[in-house]
């Protein structure tokens, strides 16, 4: 048999789509409840900073990475998407995704500067929008064009029911309000205050709680030193946690391997990692069995898939920190065959026109070209900052 192109398919030219304008943006969003904590960080906001890159198609795409609402940091990232990587992209087609990806990083000034930080957290905003762009221009929501199928469900958890500064009966009332009212089959718990008694206390709350077939998921934000993750671990075995989530510092490999062989729990980590290299030195010590990369920090969509790849390739799940508030990483979950499940933080869903949306504990899957990260024409009215340059 012959298998034959049809006449003309070969020379089908891919449209240029060629980048003609980059305009950074701020918007800072309210979170639950005015404020919330983990034993690391307090906000009251959060950051949407990001960029719009117009092309000479007409097509717009939108890419942005997630902060903690402070306006000096966040101007440092849009600055940079302003005055580094602007004069990059302009010309540039959108259809060249990775050469634009290494051009930027690569970029010897900024690399000197860079590599992590804020020159990756702007990359990732550019990143995501070149695969918004991509996905628009294909008429296809992102995790279709990335190799999505029928539907193969997402499993939402709670993270907005367990911060560490609620009061022990409001912590166990929210929690208790997901699972019963809004079909989340799993929580996550934040620890890491002074006394781990108290943080054992309230995991144990939660259990009693929820029942036993739900699942909770703890977080210390690297609080702990060694000793106290593993006072903590001993009882979080007992109490059937799913996994313990940065119980270390976050670049501490040794730490967390060492914990990884004195506790029963699954250790997660990864949304404080930079980079394709730093997942690799955790998954080759063996000191991670959740896998978290966040595409907000890791430079985008472009190195996520790499390092999502990387736990694949150790038998390992991908569960995504949400530094977009699911909008990107639920796409990338309902792609990639390593995911099952995503993290829940409602905050930023009045900015965006396909706002990420669970029914029943599930995602739904979106349906509209790109990468669920197009604005609605009044968000920035209701929460931009303006930027001055
Ligand atoms: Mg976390």
């Amino acid at each position: 048999m012959i298998i034959q192109l049809q006449p003309g398919l070969a020379e089908t030219p891919i449209q240029p789509l060629k980048i003609t304008a980059v305009e950074p943006f701020l918007l800072h969003v309210p979170v639950t409840g005015n404020s919330v904590a983990d034993s690391m960080h307090h906000l009251t906001h959060w950051g949407v900073a990001g960029v719009v890159l117009r092309t000479d198609g007409g097509l717009c795409g939108y890419g942005y990475t997630g902060t903690h609402g402070h306006l000096g940091s966040d101007l440092l990232i849009t600055d940079c998407i302003a005055r580094v990587y602007a004069p990059l992209l302009l010309g540039e087609s959108i259809h060249h995704v990775n050469f634009v990806w290494r051009k930027l990083y690569h970029f010897p000034p900024s690399q000197w500067v860079g590599r992590a930080g804020i020159t990756q957290l702007a990359l990732a905003a550019v990143d995501i929008a070149l695969w918004d762009l991509k996905a628009k221009a294909a008429g296809l929501p992102l995790w279709r064009l990335l190799g999505g199928s029928s539907p193969q469900g997402i499993a939402a958890y709670n993270t907005d029911a367990g911060w560490l500064n609620l009061s022990l009966e409001d912590l166990v009332a929210n929690c208790r309000r997901s699972v019963e009212e809004h079909g989340f089959k799993a929580v996550k718990v934040k620890v890491g205050l002074p006394d781990p008694r108290r943080d054992i206390a309230r995991v144990e709350a939660i259990r009693h709680a929820v029942g036993s077939d739900i699942r909770i998921m703890v977080d210390a934000n690297g609080r702990c030193d060694l000793p106290a993750a593993l006072e903590l671990g001993r009882h979080f075995d007992d109490l059937d946690v799913t996994w313990f989530e940065e119980p270390l510092w976050y670049d501490d490999v040794e730490g967390h391997q060492r914990l990884a062989q004195s506790m029963r729990t699954p250790i997660a980590i990864g949304e404080q990692l930079y980079s394709l290299d730093a997942f690799a030195a955790f998954t080759r010590a063996n000191a991670t069995h959740y896998v978290q990369p966040d595409a907000t920090r890791l430079g985008g969509i472009t190195e996520w898939w790499q390092v999502a790849d990387l736990a694949r390739a150790h038998r390992l799940p991908v569960a995504p920190h949400i530094g977009d508030m699911m909008q990107i990483h639920l796409h990338l979950a309902l792609a990639h065959a390593s995911c099952s499940i995503l993290e829940y933080i409602p905050w930023t869903r009045d900015c965006f026109v396909e706002p990420a949306t669970i029914t029943d504990g599930q995602f739904v899957s979106p349906v509209m070209p790109g990468a669920g990260t197009t604005l609605r024409e009044d968000s920035m009215a209701r929460f931009g900052v303006r930027l001055a340059w």
